[in-house]
């Protein structure tokens, strides 16, 4: 009970919080005590989609499935695993003031919000993929019906280079929309027309979860990635003064299970 998410590989816990985040390149990649787990993205992206905040996953490799790119293995592997209602308040981050972590021109912006929403925008100079932007209001429905089906996605010259050096060696037109120069190179083509930004929106609620509590406010993204959303985690969980615990309605000192907000609320 109140275990937060945490993963379970040779005998060691590994808490999905953002300190626990050791690699961010291609995914994001949690490790403890020397035993590590990679892309827990888009597993952490259902549990946070369907409201799930407890959850013990048991992994007998090094990485979680790739499945078809998306969250939607993970969605009905969740629902069918019948969540439960423990009964007790779920403490949750309120935003009050707005935060900012900034590189160049691209950022990730936590500031004040009803519920919890995720607005990304990405801009890629390529004829393909250019300037697109989406918001979404997150709740079990939306996410289900929105955001988990959407694919990740790679640039076929990305493809050949990461392949050159032995890494993306799982990847392939069966989990993940390859972007040619012309066009998507899978047959199929693409399952919405803006696949891309709800694949980033679907990245950023699986980084943001990492953030140990769920959070009450708005998350504006422009152009950032696995390593600023995790910069930004550290960035917001270091400045205190413009977020708050609450539970039942009201401040509360307790949830948090990073340590960084244990210590930030104590
Ligand atoms: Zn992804």
């Amino acid at each position: 009970m109140d275990t937060g998410i945490v993963f379970r590989r040779k005998g060691v816990e590994i808490k999905a919080i953002f300190e626990n985040v050791v690699e961010t390149m291609l995914s994001t990649n949690l490790a403890s005590e020397g035993v590590k787990v990679r892309t827990v993205e888009h597993l952490l992206s259902a549990a946070s989609g369907l409201g799930i905040n407890n959850l013990i996953v048991d992994v007998d490799g090094p990485e979680l499935p790739i499945l078809d790119g998306s969250a939607r293995g993970f969605v009905s592997v969740l629902l069918q695993a019948d969540p439960v209602n423990q009964n007790r308040p779920q403490p949750y981050v309120r935003i009050y003031k707005p935060a900012i972590y900034s590189e160049g021109s691209s950022f990730v912006m936590a500031m004040p919000g009803r519920g919890f929403s995720v607005s990304y925008r990405l801009n890629y100079n390529h004829p393909v993929i250019r300037e697109d932007k989406m918001e979404i209001s997150v709740s079990d429905e939306t996410f289900i019906n929105e955001i988990a089906a959407a694919r990740t996605f790679g640039f076929l010259k990305d493809v050949n280079a990461l392949r050159a050096r032995g890494l993306a060696m799982g990847g392939s037109l069966e989990n993940a929309v390859v972007i040619g120069d012309d066009g998507v190179l899978n047959a199929e083509g693409l399952r919405f027309k803006n696949e891309f930004v709800r694949h980033k929106i679907l990245d950023t609620i699986g980084d943001v979860a990492l953030f140990g509590c769920p959070i009450e406010g708005r998350i504006v993204s422009n152009e950032s990635g696995h390593r600023m959303n995790v910069a930004f985690l550290k960035h917001l969980a270091s400045n205190p003064g413009g977020w708050e615990v609450v539970a039942d309605g009201i401040r509360s000192g307790g949830c948090c299970r990073s340590r960084a907000l244990q210590e930030a609320t104590a």
